[in-house]
C-alpha cells in the first residue's frame, strides 16, 4: 500500500461520516463525534494542522472551540481542580504538525480555504483530512493526513501526513512537536524521542516513545532536533514534490509508585518499526475488520438508522480494552473530558449488553473492573454503617467514591450532589450484569472465580440495606433512583425491585456454588464468613421487600408518595429549548411527577418478568407521558420497552432522537464527548427492542417488532460459545437463524422452540412456524 491508498477513505460512503465546515462554535462536538480510540488510548478529532482557537471569545464570554486531547484510559489524578475529585488526565498532544510557508505559519485564517474535509473512516479506524490552502501570498499547499491508535497493538498510535505544494520555490518548513501545556502531568526524564512522565498526586507514570520521519519523493530529510519531542524539517519547493510524514507513537502506563513504564513504551515503538507503518496500518485495520465481523448488521430499507447504529458501533468497540481489567468505560469514554472518566452504571446497563453480545471477553474484562474494584465497594458500604459491598455511583480506578459533593448549577449556584450516598441501584445494576454475562455466555470460569463473590457481596448488601418495619415489610429509605430530579426519597421501585433480584441471585449463586463446585463454596463461604442462617435471612429480606406495586392498577408507584406529586402536563412544554428541570425551576420539579429519565420504564426493560403483559403496558403509558428526558439515557431505553410492547410508532421515534444525541448534538452536550450510554441504548432498542432479542441460558430467542420501513433486519450474536446469524425479512414474513459457529442449539422464535444445527440454517414464518429455505 501506498501513502496515497492509506489517505483515502474505503469507497463505500455508508462507512463515512464527512465534516466539510470548520466552524469554531462547533469545532468541540464534532472533535468528540470524530474521536479514535482503542479502550486504551483515545484522541478527540481536532485538527493536527493550523489548529485554529483553542477558544471563542466574544465580548463577554469565552467558549472551548478545538479542545485536543489524547486520553490514556486509567491515568486518573486529582488535579487541582474543583472540586477536588479524581479525573482522567490528558496526555501530551502527539498530533500537532506546524507548517510555515516561507516562514509564516500556515492557518484557516490566513488565505483562502480552497477545500477542507475531515472523515471518519468507521471501517477502517481512522480520522482522514483534506485541506487545501491558499496563504496570503497565493501559494498553494495540499494536505491530506491519517490518525489511528492501533486496535491491534492498543500501545500505538499512527499519523500520516501528506504534503504538496503547487508553486516552486517556496521555503517548506514543517515543524512537528509534542504539546504538553494541556497535559496534567509532570515530566520526569525526557530525551529527544522518549519521555516519562508522572501525575501529580497518584504517582502513576506514564512513557511514550516516538519516532518521526520525513521524506521528500523518496528522500529521507534529516530533521533538526529543536529539543524532546520536537522536530523541524526545511526544504524549497519544486513541481511534482510530493513531503510524506509519519509519525508512530508507542505509549504504556504503570500504576505502580515505583513503577517504570519505559521499557514498554520503547518495546512497543520497536514492534511498530520493525512492521513500519504499512504493517501497523494493516494489522490495525484487520483487527478493525473482525470487529465489524463479529457485530455486524444490516438494515434495509432504512439508511439513517443502519448509518447511526454503525456510528454507535464504532464508538462502542472503540470504547473497550479486554486486555485490561483495570478500567471501565467512563461515561463519555475516551473522547471527552465530561464526567472526568467517571464510570457510572451507564457501564453495566446501557453497553454492557452490547458487548455481551458482540464481544464477550470485552464484557468480561468490564465485569472484572467490579471484582477488582470490591475492596472499594467493601469499603463505601462498611463507611456507611452496611454490610457487604456497595459500588460508587462513580468510580474511577480504585473503586472508592468519586462523586463531587457538589456543582455549580445553571445560574452559577451551588447545588450538593447527593448521588455518591444515595444513588444506589447501582450496586444492583453491576449484579445483574454479573448474571446476564454468565447466562449469555455460560462463562463458569468467571463466575466461580469473581462473579459469584460480586452477587454474594452485592446481596449481603442490600439484605443489610433494607430494614424491617411495622408493618412488617422492609424498606429502602433515603436514596435516588435512576430518575434524579427526586432526592431523599423512600422504596425507589426500581431500586426495591433490583435488589430483592439481586438478593435471591445471591441466593441461587450460593446454591449453584454449593452444587457444582462444593470446594470453591467451601472457600468462599469461609472467606466470606457466609452460612446457611445468613442465607435465609437474605430470603426473609426478598420475600418482605416493598416494591409499591399495586396489583389492582398494575403500576408500580415509582417511589412512596410519587402519586402525590403535582401533575404537570408535558405536553405544553413540547418545544422547550432547555431541560425541564431548569425550565421549572428545581424545587417545583422536586414537587412534581416529572422523571429525569427511564425509571420505572427502565425496571420494564430489565425485569420484564416481574409484572404481567397487562401491567407493563400500563405502567409504561403512564411513566412515559411524565417523562423529560433530561439524561441522554432516557429515550433508548423508552424506545426498548415501547419496541416490545409493538408501539411501534412511539418506539421509532425514541430510536430517532437517540440517534440524534451525538450525530445532532441534539442536547448541546456532545462537546464533553460522546454519550457512550446513549449510542448503546441505541444498539439495545435495535436488537433487545426491535428484533426482542433474549439471551437466556436454555435458548436464544427473538420477538421481532419492526419499524414499518426496516424491511430487512440482520445482524450477529454471540451465544454461549456460538456465534449465530439472525435475518428478519419483514416484507416476507420470513425469520432465519443460521448457526455460523459451535454446537447444536435451541432457537426459539416468539418461545416457540426449534434446535439448530451447525452450519445450517432455520427459516421460519413469522408466527414461529417452519417455512422452506
Ligand atoms: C449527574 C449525576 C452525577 C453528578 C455529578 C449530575 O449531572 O446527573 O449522576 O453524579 O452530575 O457528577
Ligand atoms: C444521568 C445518569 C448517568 C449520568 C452519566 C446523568 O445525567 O442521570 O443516569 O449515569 O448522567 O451519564
Amino acid at each position: 500500500m501506498d501513502l496515497q491508498q492509506a489517505l483515502e477513505p474505503s469507497r463505500d460512503r455508508d462507512w463515512l461520516l464527512v465534516e466539510q465546515s470548520y466552524d469554531p462554535l462547533r469545532e468541540s462536538s464534532i472533535e468528540s463525534r470524530f474521536a479514535v480510540s482503542n479502550g486504551f488510548l483515545g484522541v478527540r478529532g481536532a485538527r493536527e494542522i493550523s489548529r485554529g482557537p483553542t477558544w471563542v471569545s466574544w465580548s463577554h464570554t469565552l467558549r472551548w472551540a478545538s479542545w485536543p486531547r489524547t486520553y490514556v484510559a486509567g491515568l486518573f489524578d486529582t488535579p487541582n481542580i474543583e472540586p477536588p475529585v479524581p479525573a482522567l488526565v490528558p496526555v501530551a498532544d502527539w498530533l500537532r504538525v506546524r507548517v510555515l510557508v516561507n516562514g509564516r505559519a500556515l492557518r484557516h485564517h490566513n488565505g483562502d480555504s480552497l477545500h477542507h474535509q475531515r472523515i471518519l473512516d468507521m471501517r477502517r479506524g481512522v480520522m482522514l483530512t483534506e485541506w487545501q490552502q491558499r496563504d496570503l501570498c497565493g501559494i498553494v499547499v495540499k494536505v491530506k493526513a491519517l490518525r489511528l491508535v492501533s486496535m491491534a497493538d492498543r500501545a500505538l498510535g499512527l499519523q500520516l501526513v501528506r504534503l504538496e505544494v503547487e508553486q516552486s520555490n517556496a521555503e517548506i518548513t514543517v515543524d512537528a512537536r509534542f504539546d504538553e501545556s494541556g497535559s496534567g502531568l509532570d515530566p520526569e526524564h525526557l530525551e529527544q524521542d522518549f519521555g516519562v512522565w508522572r501525575t501529580e498526586q497518584s504517582d502513576k507514570s506514564l512513557a511514550m516513545a516516538c519516532a518521526a520521519s520525513l521524506q521528500l519523493n523518496d528522500t529521507e530529510l534529516s530533521p533538526q532536533a529543536l529539543g524532546p519531542f520536537r522536530w523541524s524539517w526545511s526544504w524549497t519547493s519544486a513541481p511534482g514534490q510530493v513531503a510524506s510524514f509519519r509519525r508512530l507513537i508507542a505509549v504504556a502506563r504503570d500504576d505502580s509508585p515505583a513503577g517504570n513504564p519505559g521499557k514498554q513504551a520503547r518495546d512497543a515503538l520497536d514492534r511498530a518499526e520493525r512492521i513500519g507503518w504499512r504493517g501497523v496500518l494493516a494489522a490495525h485495520e484487520a483487527a478493525w475488520a473482525e470487529r465489524w465481523r463479529l457485530c455486524d448488521l444490516e438494515i434495509k430499507g432504512d439508511d439513517a438508522s443502519e448509518r447511526a447504529l454503525r456510528f454507535a458501533m464504532y464508538h462502542l468497540n472503540s470504547a473497550a480494552n479486554p486486555a485490561d481489567e483495570r478500567v471501565s468505560i467512563g461515561a463519555r469514554a475516551l473522547s471527552g473530558d465530561g464526567y472526568l472518566g467517571h464510570v457510572f452504571w451507564d457501564t453495566e446497563i446501557y453497553v454492557l449488553p452490547f458487548y455481551i453480545a458482540t464481544w464477550p471477553e470485552a464484557a468480561r474484562a468490564l465485569l472484572m473492573y467490579r471484582y477488582h474494584t470490591l475492596p472499594g465497594a467493601r469499603a463505601k458500604a462498611a463507611r456507611m454503617g452496611w454490610r457487604g459491598a456497595m459500588y460508587a455511583w462513580e468510580s474511577t480506578d480504585t473503586g472508592d467514591e468519586t462523586t463531587p459533593e457538589q456543582l455549580t448549577g445553571p445560574t452559577g449556584e451551588l447545588i450538593q450532589v447527593l448521588c455518591g450516598t444515595q444513588e444506589q441501584h447501582i450496586t444492583a445494576d453491576v449484579a445483574y450484569a454479573v448474571w446476564q454475562y454468565w447466562e449469555a455466555t455460560g462463562d463458569d470460569t468467571f463466575m466461580i472465580d469473581a462473579g459469584a463473590e460480586i452477587l454474594l457481596e452485592s446481596a449481603r448488601f442490600w439484605a443489610s440495606r433494607a430494614s424491617q418495619e411495622a408493618d412488617d415489610k422492609c424498606h429502602i429509605r433515603g436514596v435516588i433512583g435512576p430518575d434524579e430530579y427526586h432526592e431523599n426519597i423512600d422504596d425507589n421501585a426500581y431500586t426495591n425491585v433490583m435488589a430483592r433480584w439481586n438478593i435471591r441471585r445471591g441466593i441461587e449463586a450460593a446454591a449453584a456454588l454449593r452444587d457444582r463446585w462444593p470446594d470453591r463454596w467451601g472457600e468462599l463461604s469461609k472467606q466470606l464468613d457466609l452460612d446457611d442462617s445468613e442465607l435465609q435471612q437474605w430470603a426473609q429480606v426478598a420475600d418482605s421487600l416493598f416494591t409499591g406495586y399495586n396489583p389492582d392498577s398494575g403500576l408500580f408507584e415509582q417511589f412512596a408518595g410519587f402519586f402525590d406529586l403535582e401533575e404537570v402536563d408535558l405536553l405544553r412544554y413540547a418545544d422547550r429549548t432547555m431541560p425541564l428541570d431548569v425550565l421549572l425551576g428545581r424545587e417545583r420539579t422536586q414537587r412534581s411527577q416529572v422523571v429525569k429519565q427511564a425509571d420505572v420504564v427502565a425496571l420494564l426493560a430489565l425485569l420484564p418478568e416481574e409484572c404481567d403483559a397487562r401491567a407493563r403496558l400500563a405502567n409504561f403509558r403512564f411513566y412515559e407521558q411524565r417523562c423529560g428526558h433530561g439524561s441522554s439515557l432516557s429515550r433508548g431505553m423508552h424506545a426498548f420497552v415501547a419496541a416490545r410492547l409493538g408501539d411501534m410508532d412511539l418506539a421509532t421515534r425514541y430510536f430517532r432522537e437517540t440517534a440524534a444525541t451525538d450525530l445532532a448534538d441534539t442536547s448541546d452536550g456532545s462537546a464533553g464527548g460522546i454519550h457512550i450510554a446513549a449510542l448503546g441504548g441505541l444498539w439495545q432498542a435495535a436488537v433487545f427492542g426491535f428484533a426482542g432479542l433474549s439471551l437466556r441460558p436454555d435458548a436464544l430467542g427473538v420477538d421481532p417488532h419492526l419499524p414499518p420501513a426496516w424491511k430487512r433486519f440482520g445482524f450477529n450474536v454471540h451465544w454461549r460459545g456460538r456465534v449465530v446469524r439472525i435475518l428478519i425479512d419483514q416484507a416476507a414474513d420470513e425469520i432465519s437463524a443460521t448457526l455460523v459457529t459451535g454446537g447444536p442449539m435451541c432457537f426459539a422464535l416468539r418461545g416457540q422452540r426449534h434446535i439448530l444445527q451447525p452450519g445450517n440454517t432455520l427459516c421460519l414464518h413469522a408466527a414461529g412456524s417452519l417455512a422452506a429455505c
